[in-house]
């Protein structure tokens, strides 16, 4: 199966594990407080890929548009402030929702955010760092970090003409890395769920 498959086949298998919990969500369409100030878009090199290959379906002005506000992402995010994503559009719904990464498929809340962290099911948050574990073993000559650090990297010729022929060498991006608190996928320790699979009632943090 090649590798996007199984990404998108990752995120399937997360949504049916958590389609019970999410039955309490209160996120609606134009709801954005998510895209904006809650916690770090993260995503892995492969997740990166796929964006980067749907901005090149953009019309120029837009990729141009684009590009500005992942800069300026970056550069706010090097300032330690929680950045609004780039793909969120003027009336508030995501440019790139069908493909969006795992960050965003992740969160949902019981109760309107408005200013407050969502409030979400233990059991959701441990599916979701399961995910993740999943999702960087697949892509095992990979990176994970901030949505514009990797569209960064990505955006390198050479970074990426070397990841997707394979290859590994993150003693080549050890600076940025390391400023950046880019995550080399292969060091990662696999991660195991606590609860077997079949849901029970749902706990609240
Ligand atoms: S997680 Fe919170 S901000 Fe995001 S859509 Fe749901 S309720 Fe709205
Ligand atoms: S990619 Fe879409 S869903 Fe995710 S933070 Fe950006 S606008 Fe929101």
């Amino acid at each position: 199966m090649h590798p996007i498959e199984m990404l998108t086949e990752i995120y399937s298998d997360f949504e049916n594990s958590v389609s019970e919990f999410k039955k309490s969500a209160a996120c609606k369409i134009g709801c954005a407080y998510c895209c904006i100030y809650v916690g770090n878009v993260d995503i892995t090199t492969m997740e990166g890929i796929v964006i980067q290959n749907r901005m090149e379906s953009f019309e120029k002005k837009l990729k141009a548009k684009i590009r500005r506000k992942l800069d300026k992402n970056k550069a706010e995010r090097e300032r330690g402030i929680l950045a609004k994503c780039a793909f969120l559009k003027e009336d508030n719904t995501c440019r790139i929702y069908d493909i969006r990464p795992f960050s965003c498929r992740r969160i949902y809340s019981i109760k309107q955010c408005n200013q407050n962290q969502p409030v979400v099911h233990r059991q959701a948050i441990e599916l979701a760092d399961y995910t993740i574990s999943k999702m960087q073993q697949i892509d095992d000559t990979g990176y994970s970090g901030h949505m514009s650090f990797i569209l960064y990297l990505l955006d390198k010729s050479g970074f990426r003409k070397a990841y997707l022929g394979g290859k590994f060498n993150p003693g080549k991006i050890m600076n940025f890395g390391k400023g950046h608190g880019i995550i080399i996928n292969r060091f990662v320790k696999p991660k195991s769920l606590s609860f077997n699979n079949n849901l029970e009632l749902p706990h609240l943090l």
